[in-house]
């Protein structure tokens, strides 16, 4: 009678011991699962909150560029892109009786004053002009070459040969200014050999400024090389056109890739 108490007794005790243990296998598997999910939750919230940084950085890496695009300093007036008619610009006397855009006054101011600091001398010998008198100086060659006996139209392709089309010329925008060294003030490819074009040539994306027309880019800008022809794209914009050895058509078509490219 006492054995049988006894392997009762070890009967329970033993059910007891396979109950304690099957609770502590599952316990444990339950809390690894929680545990597991756990990380899986922490992943997933630094996941999307990285996704929301690169979101955050290519939204601002966007804007960037579209104010870039869409910023008066970078408006691009050639023979494809004419001026728009409501072109509207606050003019600044520098130099006695130039006109440029007062926004580019200080940066040009400074850019001759560094220059003068040199002993260079330089001269601005154009600058703003306005879309009527671009019509007149345009008018006048066609007058020129039907005086010489060309048809209308000979006359017209002639005279746009020479004098940009009114609405496509820079120097309407009061961006642009034509600077030649006192030294030699003729428009012609000797500048670049001047002192001061060669000073130009190097520092003027310090002041905001670009050489507009370089020579191995005339297919590009359709321009012949103009040594004298500087333009205002201000300072970031020339630094970066400057590493990039490209001209401003080639400057605007890589932002615009690059936007594409963030879409
Ligand atoms: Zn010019």
């Amino acid at each position: 009678m006492k054995i049988k108490i006894r392997n009762k007794f070890k009967f329970i005790y033993a059910i007891v011991i396979i109950i304690v243990l099957i609770t502590l296998v599952i316990t444990l598997i339950v809390t690894n699962i929680k545990n597991k999910s756990i990380d899986t939750a922490i992943k997933e919230t630094k996941v999307e909150e990285n996704i929301a940084l690169a979101n955050a950085t290519l939204y601002n890496i966007k804007e960037n560029i579209n104010s870039r695009l869409n910023d008066w300093k970078l408006i691009l007036v050639n023979k494809e892109n004419y001026l728009p008619d409501n072109y509207e610009v606050n003019l600044k006397t520098i130099n006695g009786n130039m006109k440029v855009d007062e926004r580019i006054y200080n940066d040009l101011k400074n850019m001759l004053n560094d220059a003068k600091k040199e002993n260079l001398d330089l001269l601005i010998c154009s600058s703003y002009r306005s879309t009527s008198k671009q019509k007149k100086l345009f008018n006048d060659k066609i007058k020129e070459y039907k005086n010489k006996g060309y048809s209308d139209e000979e006359a017209y392709k002639e005279a746009s040969y020479w004098v940009l089309i009114p609405g496509t010329s820079e120097h309407e925008t009061g961006l642009s200014v034509d600077i030649v060294s006192i030294d030699n003030q003729v428009l012609d490819e000797n500048q670049e050999k001047t002192k001061e074009q060669k000073w130009l040539m190097e520092n003027s994306y310090k002041y905001g400024f670009i050489l507009r027309y370089p020579t191995n880019k005339k297919d590009i800008t359709g321009v012949n090389y103009e040594p004298w022809h500087y333009r205002y794209v201000g300072k970031e914009n020339a630094l970066q056109i400057k590493k990039l050895n490209v001209c401003l058509e080639e400057y605007i078509e890589i932002l615009k890739e690059s936007l594409n490219k963030t879409e």
